[in-house]
């Protein structure tokens, strides 16, 4: 769980170049409490983002891009480890810097939270342990993949 005070925070939880024609999820008040993380779709449809925290670090925003074409019939996301076809589960991009994009196979509307939580109740289990780890390849996936430093620093 996290707080987000403001749209400023909510803003500047993104990399600048990410930043650019950021629009906020339909409903938003602020302050906002996040469980895990914060995840929607730009007006566009073509784009989504998704904003997660790690114990120690500060909000950190992801753009992510769909990209149209990949049609593999059965794919499993790397943040949740669902399966599904294609309408469900693809390859999104992001930059890593501006001349290197990196993918990601993932769940198409990001709903990994959701997915995890039917799976363990329907295996009556608590969901913490795999949420945490899904919040830990996010993390990975931003630090390792996009070079974003989870602690704040260099986004100013
Ligand atoms: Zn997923």
């Amino acid at each position: 769980m996290f707080r987000l005070t403001s749209e400023e925070m909510l803003v500047r939880s993104f990399r600048p170049r990410d930043r650019k024609d950021l629009e906020l999820p339909a409903g938003v008040k602020f302050p906002l409490f996040v469980r895990n993380y914060l995840a929607w779709r730009d007006p566009s449809g073509t784009s989504l983002r998704v904003v997660f925290s790690l114990p120690g670090g500060v909000p950190t925003g992801i753009l992510l891009k769909r990209n149209h074409g990949d049609k593999q019939p059965t794919q499993m996301c790397e943040w949740c480890h669902t399966t599904g076809g294609s309408d469900e589960i693809g390859l999104l991009t992001a930059d890593a810097n501006s001349r290197k994009r990196v993918g990601i196979v993932a769940c198409l509307d990001l709903r990994c939270q959701e997915k995890i939580e039917d799976a363990a109740n329907r295996g009556g289990k608590s969901a913490l342990d795999a949420e945490k780890a899904l919040l830990e390849r996010m993390g990975k996936f931003a630090r390792e993949a996009l070079g974003i430093d989870l602690s704040g620093a260099g986004r100013d």
